[in-house]
């Protein structure tokens, strides 16, 4: 631990007090951006566009995050060897939670939470428990390399399967961390092995995690009733990340979204470049984020497709008045539909034809 980060309370002890806000969503901003290739969606901009990383940090915590979650989200040895690259999963991995390190340092006394991280591997199998040993050794390396970087808990996240997010769970409760570990819930009723959601977060409880819940997958409307089903089971913290994308029912994950308006589309499915006509709005992301915070689930943030500007809502919904506030929307100043006493009224008097 630094001294800095020895000095601020740590994740616990800030969810005792009130919401701990997580901003994520690093591969699809990156992309969006135009430093990171989708498909296989390596973080590869850490070693390419340092200094890209860094300022989106930079970003999402004078938006209102607590956290800077190290930029290793898929940088691991699977998918660094889908790009030829597997040489530098070390580099990747150690650049990542230098740059998240430098840029907490930057806030001085009101330094946010620094967080390692892994996530689905996408080679563990629960048809072939031989996986177990080669998933678990991938997990090991890349907490070990946190636990260097002096990081203050670990998410482990977007799991479809229990099973490999109790695996995550075990190499994070050996570095003796907080562990966050959230699920990425698809179309079916169940996890990819079968577990129901919530019978899977009271199993993580119970093998000691610190923080339980869904992330990425789903919107708002879709997530919800995983949250509030979670919320019930556990007697822990539970967490809520949502992807922002208006998923419904029908097509309760982003990757399952058709849009019927646009027939220019690549391929079959809007996702994962195609999604810009279904973003909520900062307002919609703030309102399951209040709807969540009520029922005490208080480890709140936005996956994949968000932007400083929902952040900053979520955090101004929950109370925080974080250094982007400083430009938060005010609408009375507006010359023709704002109230300020020095408008001009023929502006004012045009607003219904504008
Ligand atoms: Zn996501």
């Amino acid at each position: 631990m630094t001294e800095s980060s020895s000095s601020s309370l740590g994740l616990i002890e800030r969810l005792e007090r009130g919401p701990v806000i997580c901003a994520e969503g690093y591969l699809f901003e990156l992309e969006r951006r135009g430093y990171l290739q989708a498909g296989a969606f390596v973080p590869e901009a850490v070693l390419d566009h340092p200094e890209v990383v860094a300022n989106l940090h930079r970003e999402f915590v004078r938006a209102g995050s607590d956290v800077i979650e190290a930029f290793t989200y898929y940088g691991h040895r699977e998918k660094l060897r889908i790009v030829g690259k597997e040489d530098l999963l070390e580099p990747l991995q150690r650049g990542a939670l230098e740059i998240a390190e430098s840029v907490a340092d930057e806030f001085g006394e009101d330094r946010p939470l620094l967080a390692g991280n892994i996530c689905n591997t996408n080679v563990w199998d629960p048809a072939k428990s031989e996986m177990d040993d080669q998933v678990t050794a991938m997990f090991d390396e890349q907490v070990g390399w946190a636990v260097e970087a002096g990081v203050d808990f670990i998410i482990g996240e977007t799991f479809a399967f229990h099973g490999e997010a109790n695996l995550a769970l075990a190499s994070i409760k050996r570095s003796g961390l907080p562990a966050v570990v959230t699920f990425a819930h698809h179309q079916e009723d169940g996890l990819r092995d079968g577990v129901d959601i919530t019978e899977a977060a009271k199993m993580l409880e119970q093998q000691g995690a610190d923080v339980v819940g869904v992330n990425c997958t789903r919107g708002p409307e879709t997530m919800f009733p995983d949250v509030r089903r979670i919320r019930e089971a556990v007697s822990c913290h539970v967490a809520a990340l949502p992807v922002p994308y208006r998923t419904h029912d029908a097509q309760p994950t982003f990757q399952s979204l058709q849009d019927p308006n646009c027939n220019c589309l690549p391929g079959d499915r809007p996702f994962p470049t195609g999604l810009d006509p279904f973003t909520c709005n900062r307002y919609e992301m703030a309102a399951f984020a209040r709807a969540a915070y009520d029922i005490e689930v208080r480890y709140l943030g936005v996956c994949c497709g968000a932007g400083p500007h929902h952040i900053r809502s979520i955090a101004e919904e929950l109370g925080k008045h974080p250094p982007a506030s400083k430009y938060s929307p005010d609408m009375s100043k507006h010359y023709a539909l704002g109230s300020e006493g020095t408008l001009k009224k023929h502006n004012q008097e045009y607003v219904k034809k504008l």
